[in-house]
């Protein structure tokens, strides 16, 4: 077996561990962060089972894509956009989960074909509500919601955060609970939504307990990302 299967499949075994601590029945779906992976490396984890890749480099995504289209890979962006990026997003992607604003949505939601199934969206949630991070502020997050669920050619899937990272058990779950608060609170204002894209490599045992239904996962299964590639 080689290093990616292994990884993958001790991630899974402790992606199921977690669900069991908390008495969790549903689907946890690993999405395997492949940024800065050779296409190479992602065939192999795709010939071991994994079917969900996370890009965040535009131009270096629709490069690996074009390698590998005799896979079924479902595509998710998971970077900044920026809003001349969107038409290749639109058109290349099934998911994105860092919309944080407006402007972002209607460029997508223009360029994505009415004849391919909705692209499914993330707000990108601001949990700490600190100005500099990215990522909408919770005051902000159900006008976004409400904006986007009147576009066509998307769907609202949920909410996307990056907490800030510490080791500290306890600190995780609390940055989680949080999401999962805003998140809870989408459905209860009546949003159809089922998504909830949080953790990663070194979070995400806390994050499956605090209730993610996507986890973002790339270190862990690739190893570390020698190069920080920067596409403009
Ligand atoms: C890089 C990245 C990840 C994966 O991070 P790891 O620590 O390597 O698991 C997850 N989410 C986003 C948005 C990222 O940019």
């Amino acid at each position: 077996m080689t290093i990616i299967s292994d990884s993958l499949q001790a991630i899974q075994a402790n992606i199921l561990r977690a669900k069991e601590g908390v008495n969790r029945q549903d689907d946890v779906k690993l999405l395997a962060v492949s940024k800065a992976q050779s296409a190479e490396q992602l065939r192999e984890a795709y010939l071991a089972g994994q079917s969900a890749f996370g890009e965040s480099y535009l131009q270096e995504a629709i490069h690996k894509q074009a390698l590998l289209e005799d896979c079924n890979i479902e595509w998710h962006f998971i970077g900044p956009i920026q809003s001349n990026k969107t038409q290749l997003i639109a058109q290349n992607f099934d998911w994105v989960h860092s919309i944080d604003r407006l402007k972002v949505a209607q460029r997508l939601a223009s360029a994505r074909a009415n004849t391919s199934p909705p692209l499914n969206i993330c707000i990108q949630y601001n949990s700490s509500d600190e100005p500099s991070k990215s990522g909408v502020q919770t005051q902000a997050l159900e006008n976004l919601a409400n904006e986007i669920t009147k576009l066509p050619n998307l769907k609202l899937r949920g909410l996307m955060a990056i907490p800030a990272p510490t080791t500290e058990l306890a600190k995780q779950r609390m940055q989680f609970k949080t999401v999962k608060e805003a998140f809870t609170r989408l459905q209860q204002s009546g949003f159809n939504i089922d998504t909830l894209s949080i953790g990663m490599s070194d979070d995400y045992v806390a994050a499956i307990q605090e209730g993610a239904t996507i986890v973002r996962i790339g270190s862990a299964i690739f190893g570390a990302r020698t190069k920080l590639k920067n596409d403009g």
